[in-house]
């Protein structure tokens, strides 16, 4: 109620809102009006509190989310963008390290060859007359084994830089696996008895053949055996043997030396890897062997595999698979 004097209501704290303010009077009778006058009133929420100020403050908030989302996303890049060129820089060390490593070795591997074969040279241009002919024999066969280990080496780097490049070129042909096999192991014969190692071979009663590029499989059993020879002699004795698996013909050689540590079975065909032992230390070589050897026989659909043996090692050369009957 109000009174006449001060015709007035105060109301505080009202929120936004609409209002209808009713207004009953009396007369100084008491008499009240029927009708009451009606004022209706909207109250508008402060400018901070509207609607489109509400939306403003969910807009600013997305905007302030998505800029963070993006900061934080950059600089993830950033840092992964760092790290891989960090990763490079190490790579690219690594393999130069690995590079200059190479030519140095290739160089030490040439050098020996090399001394040998000028001084036995050089022995029978000045000495000729004097020696006896066992002697002069003894030296030619060295001239000769040595020039042999040379061009070993060089067929060696040279298959791995055009197997690198993919430009290695093969001639397959149908092949009697018995009878490559038995040169293999001839081509070994002299070796083997120098070194005290026994050599088995065991071939099928029935013929083996297969379709592959005769060289390179002498080449590859030739890395195998020269490996065989270089870390497992030790075990004095190797088997080569031809089994049939499925569709395709393996060859199994197998050594009874110092195998490898467990784990670095697949390591020992990354290009340049040695396992890192006193043995490997004394023996020469570039780590490219086995390498080759895998990349030959991929090249035609065959596969090499290291297992250990106990004790030592076998490695499984997988032929490529022959062709199903009746097809072309
Ligand atoms: P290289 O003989 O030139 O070092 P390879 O690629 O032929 O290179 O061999 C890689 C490594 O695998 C060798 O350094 C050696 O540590 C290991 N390895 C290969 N064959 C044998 C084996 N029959 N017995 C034990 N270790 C072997």
């Amino acid at each position: 109620y109000t009174s006449g004097l001060s015709p007035q209501a105060v109301y505080t704290n009202l929120r936004p809102g609409s209002y209808r303010l009713v207004v009953y009077a009396s007369n100084e009778d008491g008499y009240w009006s029927q009708a009451p006058a009606v004022l209706e009133i909207t109250i508008r929420p402060p400018v901070y509190a509207t609607r489109l100020a509400w939306l403003c403050y969910i807009a600013l908030t997305i905007l302030f989310l998505y800029r963070w989302h993006r900061r934080s996303l950059r600089k993830l890049q950033e840092r992964h963008q760092i790290e891989l060129e960090r990763n490079k820089y190490y790579e690219e060390q690594k393999s130069s390290a690995n590079m200059l490593q190479f030519y140095t070795d290739i160089a030490h591997e040439l050098k020996t060859p090399l001394t040998s074969i000028r001084m036995y040279a050089e022995l029978l241009r000045d000495h000729d007359a004097e020696l006896a002919p066992a002697r002069r024999r003894g030296y030619q066969q060295i001239i000769l084994d040595e020039s042999e280990r040379l061009s070993r080496l060089v067929g060696n780097v040279l298959d791995f830089s055009r197997l690198d490049a993919g430009r290695k070129r093969y001639s397959p042909a149908e092949t009697d696996l018995a009878e490559l096999l038995n040169t293999a192991a001839e081509l070994c014969r002299e070796r083997a008895r120098t070194a005290g190692v026994e050599l088995h071979v065991s071939l099928p009663g029935s013929p083996a053949s297969c379709r592959i590029d005769r060289d390179s499989l002498l080449q590859i059993l030739h890395n195998l055996f020269d490996n065989a020879f270089k870390y497992a002699a030790s075990g004095k004795r190797i088997d080569l043997s031809l089994v049939r698996a499925g569709r395709r013909w393996e060859i199994r050689l197998r050594d009874y030396g110092p195998g490898v540590p467990p784990g670095a079975e697949e390591k020992i065909f990354r290009k340049f890897y040695r396992v890192d032992t006193a043995l490997e230390a004394e023996v020469s070589g570039f780590g490219l062997g086995l390498a080759i050897a895998r990349g030959l026989l991929r090249d035609q659909k065959g596969e090499l595999k290291a297992v250990p043996a106990d004790p030592g090692m076998q490695f499984i050369i997988q032929l490529p698979e022959e062709p199903e009957h009746g097809t072309v």
